[in-house]
């Protein structure tokens, strides 16, 4: 069945006109969608006909997704959902708050195709890419948690999201729309491992969403051990793609950095990422390599530390991101992992 967030306003409008419903239908259920209850079901848009709630029901799937199991962090209250699609596969949510403000970090595919070695959601390669609605409705899910529209946006669950960019835009272009939660473009961002083609895209789409940069490794041939796939492209290539970003955008790039013990927290290579940042203008989040998915691990607090000092000293803005939910597996795919060890993998 289609969903309802991935029919146009004017399908919308057709269908009605079909069932002989004048067209105000389709602006009351927009405004049962959006808020302020961010409607998950017919059932809860107490204005419409029972009998237009029951057409409605048999030929639109109002939601995309269907929660399965909701984890909350008791230490920090990061909750993460693990929601099944109409066909059976599996997606990860994460809602973070802080006092300040909060985030939703949304997936945009079934698994991964580009398979970085210490991430869960590559380990099975990319399954499929996640429709506009599919993607639009997790961060309904945040909305109708908090009871309010979400803060900021960020596309860093499961996937590339640049290797689903169309059906990415589509869903953003709806969410920044006024007739839906009005969600400013500067508070998106859209991280990537480096596809070449799709960050040029994305930047000639002039969006001014945030960039950001999986990095992780400063020379090819080490980066070649942890994206091991054809998805890789030359470090080159990528900076020179973020320059364009930044060139046609005029937003700042991060660059995310996975602090991996032995291998990329030497000296030597850390002198090496703050010159790239310094070349890119980027600010660098650390982030403690999350064991979980494989034998990489972090270096410890206090290395961690050290290299966050090192990285300021050399003028570059930085932050060590300790990770939010850590005792829910928030790491991008360990849920859905920990679910297909039990259930055995999807094909
Ligand atoms: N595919 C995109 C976005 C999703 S991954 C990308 O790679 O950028 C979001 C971030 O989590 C990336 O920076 C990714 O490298 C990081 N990540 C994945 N698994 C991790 C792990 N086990 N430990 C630390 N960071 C991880
Ligand atoms: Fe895919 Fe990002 Fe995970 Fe790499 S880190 S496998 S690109 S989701």
């Amino acid at each position: 069945m289609r969903s309802l967030k991935d029919i146009s306003n004017e399908e919308l409008l057709n269908l009605l006109k079909s069932w002989n419903q004048p067209a105000f239908r389709a602006k009351q259920i927009r405004a049962w969608l959006y808020g302020p209850r961010f409607a998950a079901s017919y059932d809860e848009m107490a204005n419409l006909p029972a009998s237009l709630r029951e057409k409605l029901a048999g030929g639109v799937a109002p939601f995309a997704l269907n929660v399965v199991q909701t984890f909350t962090d008791p230490q920090d209250g990061t909750i993460k959902w693990l929601s099944e699609l109409q066909d059976g596969n599996t997606i990860e949510t994460v809602l973070i708050r802080v006092p300040q403000r909060t985030t939703v970090c949304v997936s945009t595919q079934v698994g991964c195709a580009v398979r970085c070695v210490f991430c869960a959601s590559g380990r099975y390669g990319l399954v499929r890419d996640l429709t506009k609605a599919e993607i639009i409705d997790q961060v309904m899910l945040a909305c109708r948690e908090l009871g309010k529209r979400v803060d900021n946006v960020v596309v860093m669950g499961m996937g590339e999201p640049l290797m689903n960019l169309d059906s990415l835009v589509a869903a953003l272009d709806e969410l920044g729309s006024p007739e839906t939660i009005d969600l400013g473009n500067r508070h998106v961002t859209i991280s990537t491992s480096g596809i070449v083609p799709g960050i040029r895209r994305l930047a000639e789409l002039r969006r001014p969403w945030n960039l950001a940069l999986s990095l992780h490794a400063v020379t090819d041939e080490e980066r070649a051990r942890i994206i091991p796939t054809e998805h890789r492209y030359p470090l080159e290539e990528i900076f020179e793609a973020c320059e364009y970003h930044r060139t046609l955008t005029n937003r700042m790039l991060t660059l995310e950095y996975a602090l991996i013990d032995g291998r990329n927290d030497n000296h030597a290579t850390l002198e090496r990422l703050a010159s790239i940042a310094h070349r890119l203008r980027a600010k660098v989040n650390l982030i403690p390599c999350n064991p979980n998915a494989s034998n990489c691990k972090s270096p410890g607090v206090r290395r961690c530390r050290e290299a966050l000092a090192f990285l300021e000293q050399s003028g570059i803005q930085a932050s060590l991101r300790i990770s939010h939910g850590q005792n829910i597996l928030a790491a991008c795919g360990q849920l859905r992992q920990k679910r297909s060890e039990v259930r055995g993998p999807r094909p």
